[in-house]
């Protein structure tokens, strides 16, 4: 499956908004969002960013969501495929249904510092779900499964370095963490609520179903 493998700061830029694609240190002053000089849009004329078009606006919001993410075009599609056979709000489907992925979950029970590191953490077999390794970043996690580690030294030290270099961390309620093993429990599903991305979904599904 291809990757981004350009500069992270770069989307950031280019959405004009902070996709914490970096761990901590998004949440420095070394962020590039935060420093004014290199705040605009990447590129040699970027500074000359002037009014969008409706259709800039609404590929904007998609990039957003798919950047956010870390997913390719042909991946994301698949997820708003999936979101549009649901009955409800397809916008908040797709939130939900992303939202859901192994990599995030990981993340946000902050086994890594961001999602980049939750995929590797998964792909390299740290993670066990319902006591079986998983090495696919993209499975959808549900209700009742339980996230434990391998039963490696190299496994816990990696977790639980992370888990102290961040102690302030707020766990979502539709997780459940016991931070001292380290395992997880998913006691709910995610809601729009818990997405902490600023987007207008419904803008994301326009474009899709143009
Ligand atoms: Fe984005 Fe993080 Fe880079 Fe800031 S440091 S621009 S939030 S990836």
């Amino acid at each position: 499956m291809s990757r981004y493998l350009g500069p992270a700061c770069r989307l950031c830029r280019r959405e004009g908004m902070k996709l914490m694609l970096k761990g901590l240190r998004c949440e420095t002053a070394k962020c590039s969002i935060e420093k004014r000089e290199r705040s605009m849009a990447p590129g040699q004329h970027g500074w000359r960013r002037g009014r969008s078009s409706d259709y800039g606006v609404r590929l904007r919001e998609k990039q957003k969501v798919k950047r956010y993410y870390g997913l390719m075009e042909k991946q994301f599609m698949k997820y708003f495929a999936k979101a549009q056979k649901g009955t409800g709000n397809t916008g908040q489907m797709l939130l939900e249904l992303l939202e859901r992925r192994l990599d995030n979950v990981i993340y946000k029970l902050n086994f890594a510092p961001s999602r980049k590191a939750a995929r590797q953490l998964v792909a390299h077999g740290h993670i066990y779900l319902n006591g079986r390794r998983v090495d696919i970043p993209d499975m959808l996690v549900k209700i009742g499964d339980k996230i434990t580690l391998k039963n490696s030294d190299h496994s816990r030290k990696v977790v639980k370095a992370q888990l102290e270099a961040n102690p302030n961390f707020q766990v979502q309620g539709w997780l459940q963490l016991d931070a001292s093993k380290p395992m997880a429990t998913v006691v709910g599903l995610p809601t729009r609520d818990d997405v902490q991305l600023a987007v207008e979904e419904q803008l994301v599904v326009e474009f899709c179903s143009r």
